[in-house]
């Protein structure tokens, strides 16, 4: 794979991503997958899939979990129904995320990635605790299928990230940035996070987003990118500084508005690919 090839967040039955054609028709070479339903994770679907991913000649960088439940309607519902943080759900879907490691080893990916909820700040918490022991079993489930797992950023600081990562003790857990969600939730400037969480990051999201008048109780607002307060050039010679080489992931969650989801994409790779010029020479 040449350094910072474009991507884009994609979706085959569930999920907010665009379809698979969209990244063809844009001409973009590498995707990341939010998780089908169950009843499509078949090694059937696998490998039909595979097969299109083949003949579009795209490649697979990172398959995402999502679960049934879950809304990002406002911030205090997040913290109720994401990831594996509720206690109600918490045994179902580390089952289901092993399944997605899984369908995603037929897919030939060895990546998984998912926001793992809103982890305690106090470490001394039982539910502190409880959430390293259930990513520890992630983790351990996802190296025998010799993958690593990226965690979503934006609802820790990148602190907090940095202490639950080394409290963990697992070697395949990493990180995928997303500085739009930095601001969205309020947890901190993205560019400084990143340089103090950047020896963890192996994935990134490409998307940007305005901040909250109050930051951390009400959301931001998504924007496209390089029309938020992200900074896209400062984010993108930050990666480089890093020594950041992956794929530049796309994430623009408007699937209600198709036309203008695909357009906008369409803008945010001509930006990435400007700017990336720049940068690599
Ligand atoms: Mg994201």
């Amino acid at each position: 794979m040449t350094e910072w090839p474009i991507g884009v967040f994609t979706s085959v039955d569930a999920g907010l991503g665009v379809k698979l054609e969209v990244a063809q028709e844009l001409g973009i070479p590498t995707i990341q997958l939010h998780a089908p339903h169950r009843s499509t994770r078949t090694p059937e679907s696998a490998e039909r899939f595979l097969s299109k991913l083949e003949e579009l000649g795209i490649q697979l960088t990172c398959v995402f979990g999502g679960f049934e439940g879950e809304s990002y309607a406002d911030i205090p519902t997040v913290s109720k129904t994401v990831g594996l943080v509720p206690q109600e759900t918490r045994a179902a879907r580390l089952q289901e995320m092993k399944e997605i490691s899984d369908f995603a080893r037929l897919l030939g990916c060895d990546v998984i990635g998912l926001h793992l909820g809103f982890v305690p700040h106090d470490t001394t918490a039982p539910l502190y605790q409880e959430i390293l022991d259930v990513t520890r079993l992630l983790c351990d489930h996802a190296g025998v299928n010799d993958q690593a797992v990226h965690l979503e950023t934006g609802q820790e600081t990148a602190d907090a990230l940095l202490q639950f990562i080394g409290d963990t003790k697992r070697d395949n857990l990493f990180i995928n940035f997303d500085p739009a969600n930095m601001i969205l939730y309020g947890t901190g400037e993205p560019i400084e996070a990143l340089q103090k969480v950047g020896k963890y990051v192996r994935s990134v999201h490409c998307k940007d987003a305005k901040w909250s008048s109050q930051p951390g109780v009400t959301w931001g607002q998504e924007m496209p990118l390089g029309q938020g307060q992200v900074d896209i050039a400062k984010y993108l010679q930050t990666l480089h500084e890093i020594g950041y080489h992956g794929p530049l992931t796309i994430e623009r969650e408007i699937p209600q508005e198709p036309d203008r989801q695909k357009a906008e994409i369409g803008h945010a790779s001509q930006l990435l690919s400007e700017i990336r010029a720049k940068i690599l020479g």
